[in-house]
């Protein structure tokens, strides 16, 4: 029963946003067909997975009108270096210029510099003329995609620092053989920041996602944080109601309660779900930011040689068990650490190994 209702959902879900899509888009509209066809499926699979048993809502309208008004500073206000730092500065405009033309790393180091000459060598930063609201650490999991990092710290830094908020950069790239593995990655990252300096706020960072609104805050909140809500490739919709890619952030209490992420998610896929269900389990409710301010666009890629995770749904089923023996506590590596003018690069070489864990 259930499943007949979803599959009707479903392709009702898919029918509207196919019309509008007619009106709208005209010729892009194929590949954004493409990109449903593969959401829809994606659903019917994940509905047959679903963690609790009850039925994953389809939110593919997300309905902004209950985003409360939002006051900004106004423009010449003043705050002293002896107080927090607002978290609605003047500053903050809203609507960005996303700029993807690829540029060199030392190009972006030379200029940011140039503008912002107090950034520490490593990429630290903090405002001067008040007391940063968070210390933010940003993780980026990388491997291969050098023609994206350039990208993402040219557009990032200097929102940041209108955002004044204390931050870093931690480049972590796998390197060996394995396939992919981004939640581990992010356990490796966080390890290693929190040897650096006292981070309070962490954010989970794809290196091809470009905010497109400056007032999308990346402080952390009493919850955790889903900041990448409408993504240019999913048609500035919510795929589901449970995605939690792309960018994500908790505070560091929150991300040790949950035990991070995951180990054991190899190739592309599920690791994100995985730390939604983590989140739910320690009764959290995900924060979004409201409307527009949620947008990003992705810089296009293909994946190169990258294996999708096939047995991603069935580890999905026990994310519950696995919560307790699989993260924080069961991580071992080897990190080579260096720093750059503009972040903080640390490479690890990944294997199941590091990571032991009962067969689920
Ligand atoms: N990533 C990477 N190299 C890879 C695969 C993934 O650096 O070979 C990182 C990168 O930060 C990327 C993120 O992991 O943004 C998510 O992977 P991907 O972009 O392939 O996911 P998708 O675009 O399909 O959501
Ligand atoms: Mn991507």
């Amino acid at each position: 029963q259930a499943r007949t209702n979803q599959c009707f959902t479903l392709s009702n879900a898919f029918l509207n946003e196919y019309v509008f899509m007619v009106q709208a888009r005209g010729i892009q509209f194929r590949e954004n067909v493409k990109n449903l066809g593969a959401q829809v499926l994606e659903q019917v699979v994940r509905g047959a997975y679903s963690v609790n048993g009850t039925d994953y809502s389809y939110d593919f309208n997300f309905n902004d009108s209950d985003a409360p008004p939002t006051t900004y500073l106004p423009v010449g206000f003043t705050y002293f270096p002896s107080q927090i730092c607002p978290e609605r500065l003047p500053s903050m405009k809203g609507r960005l210029e996303v700029n993807m033309s690829e540029v060199s790393l030392e190009d972006v180091e030379r200029s940011l510099l140039e503008v912002e000459p107090s950034m520490a060598f490593g990429g630290y930063w903090k405002p001067k003329d008040c007391i940063p609201r968070w210390k933010v650490a940003i993780l980026v999991p990388f491997r291969n995609r050098h023609e994206h990092l350039p990208i993402l710290l040219r557009h990032l830094v200097p929102v940041l620092q209108k955002q004044r908020l204390q931050f870093a950069f931690y480049v972590i790239e796998q390197s060996g053989t394995e396939p992919f593995n981004r939640a581990m990655l992010f356990n490796v990252g966080y390890k290693e920041a929190m040897k650096d300096l006292d981070w309070d706020c962490l954010v989970f960072h794809d290196v091809d996602h470009l905010m497109e609104n400056d007032r999308n805050y990346y402080g952390c909140t009493n919850m955790p944080r889903h900041f990448a809500v409408k993504l240019d490739k999913y048609s500035y919709m919510l795929p589901y109601h449970e995605f939690f890619g792309g960018v994500s952030g908790l505070t560091v209490k929150q991300f040790k309660k949950i035990n991070g992420f995951p180990n054991a998610f190899w190739g592309w896929g599920g690791e994100d779900d995985d730390l939604w269900n983590r989140v739910q389990f320690a009764n959290y409710t995900v924060s979004r930011p409201h409307g527009d301010q949620g947008r990003y666009m992705s810089i296009p890629h293909h994946h190169r040689g990258e294996v999708q995770f096939l047995g991603r749904y069935s580890l999905l089923r026990h994310s519950k068990e696995r919560q307790k023996v699989d993260g924080l506590n069961n991580l071992n590596y080897s990190p080579l650490v260096s720093r750059r003018p503009l972040y903080t690069n640390i490479t690890v070489s990944l294997s199941r190994m590091l990571a032991p864990v009962a067969d689920y």
